[in-house]
């Protein structure tokens, strides 16, 4: 049989699309292997987000070819076919993100395809996924139609094209059917489902729903597993979906990038939304769902970034005491238009707000999580060490957010839901033992 090897680097988008690759090869009658040497052709799937991810995918390709030999490069760096070629001339063949079909022909020519039946050979029926099997991603778009000035994501994945309701909704519910129990709702920007497609109404069990962000909340609440929301912009439309997650029926969670508090910045950054009174409409959502977890990501450093802006970002953190947040230090991305913009702000300011943002951050997450001690949690298990297990709330994210690390681990495996009393906590994770 033929012997596939994969590398997969980047987002949780990426690693959808390595899925859709794999399931294809795998309904091919390919056989997935962890190693170089035993594979006949290796698939690197690359991000080219920013340098510091270029380089790791070039990196990545090198050590393919170095190891293997035969190397196939997709994804996102693939946009940029010249810099992989000079830099590795041996590459079979270069695709961009979301170029499944050509993938699978690049193997097919590479890897001899092997003798199979799809009816016999068994492929799960949630397909192929590299996440463990009681969580999973659940793209709803692709590409996007902002224009923010630090990202080139439009211009490698295109303008955003939204899935059918119903297409998505096949997909949820087989993977809840095959033990998935948290979902988590990717795309470039979740809030803007369907406007691409007229939010074209479909069928889902005998009942009429609308390719909109309302209908597909609704129509994933029914499924009775955790459904997480990542990259919502606060648009007053999201409003309507707060109630859902008092009800039970999606994680009381949003992902929302705000990415800065001034709006003058947010003005040069070109963000959606960026005219909202994103304060306010924090507000309304916590009066509506007052456990809500909210989790962003923030620049510091952006051109033009003065004293006073990042000021404001600070007392923008001071007001919306977020539960969670990610920062990143600006840097150039090749081809964004930001690149252009007048008075780059030094490393070392960078650097220094950084600090301060995350001392301010710090203090208002460890304090969330301080009063957290002595509730007791709902928590998915992830994993079981040696002497502890470590599982999530319905705070946590998966890899972004913090973890509730357990004592008493007996009889649990991964994927099990436990209530657990919350008896300590630090700066981003919890400490407790199950009571139920
Ligand atoms: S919303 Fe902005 S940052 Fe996000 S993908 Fe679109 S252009 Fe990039």
């Amino acid at each position: 049989m033929s012997k596939v090897g994969f590398v997969s680097l980047g987002c949780p988008k990426a690693l959808v699309d390595s899925e859709r690759i794999l399931t294809q090869l795998r309904v091919d009658g390919y056989d997935i292997v962890n190693s170089y040497d035993g594979a006949d052709v290796v698939v690197v799937n690359t991000c080219g987000f920013i340098d510091s991810a270029r380089d790791e995918s070039l990196v990545a390709i090198g050590e393919a070819i170095n190891e293997n030999g035969k190397v196939i490069v997709t994804g996102c760096l693939g946009v940029y076919e010249d810099q992989i070629r000079a830099a590795h001339p041996g590459v079979l063949s270069v695709t961009g993100p979301q170029q499944y079909e050509q993938v699978v022909a690049a193997v097919h020519q590479h890897a001899p395809k092997p003798a199979h039946d799809p009816y016999t050979d068994l492929v799960p029926e949630q397909g192929i996924k590299l996440t463990p099997r009681h969580y999973a991603y659940l793209k709803i778009s692709e590409g996007c139609n902002h224009k923010c000035s630090f990202c080139i994501i439009p211009s490698m994945r295109g303008r955003l094209v939204s899935r059918a309701i119903d297409d998505v909704m096949r997909e949820a519910e087989a993977l809840a059917r095959s033990g998935v129990k948290e979902l988590l709702v990717i795309s470039q920007d979740t809030s803007a489902y369907g406007s691409d497609i007229k939010y074209q109404s479909g069928d889902w069990h005998g009942q009429a729903y609308d390719s909109s962000f309302m209908d597909l909340c609704r129509a994933l609440g029914e499924l009775g597993i955790w459904v997480r929301l990542h990259y919502v912009y606060p648009y007053p439309h999201v409003d309507k979906i707060i109630p859902l997650m008092n009800e039970g029926k999606l994680l009381p969670y949003l992902d929302v990038p705000f990415q800065h508090g001034s709006p003058r910045i947010l003005k040069l950054m070109r963000r959606p939304a960026a005219a909202e009174d994103t304060l306010q409409r924090i507000n309304a959502w916590r009066e509506i769902c007052p456990d809500i977890t909210i989790r962003s990501t923030f620049i510091v450093g952006f051109p033009g970034e003065s004293e006073e802006d990042f000021d404001e970002l600070l007392g923008f953190l001071d007001e919306a005491q977020l539960d969670r947040v990610g920062c990143f230090k600006y840097s150039n991305v090749d081809g964004a238009r930001a690149n252009e913009l007048p008075d780059a702000v030094a490393e070392k300011v960078k650097e220094a707000r950084w600090q301060r943002f995350m001392e301010k951050q710090n203090q208002i997450s460890a304090q969330k999580l301080e009063n957290k001690v002595g509730k007791t949690l709902e928590v998915l298990i992830d994993e079981i060490n040696e002497n502890e297990a470590i599982g999530r709330s319905h705070a946590d994210a998966p890899e972004i957010d913090g973890q509730v690390i357990i004592e008493n681990t007996d009889g649990l495996k991964p994927g099990d839901q436990v209530k657990v009393l919350i008896e300590a906590s630090g700066d981003y994770d919890l400490w407790g033992k199950v009571v139920a």
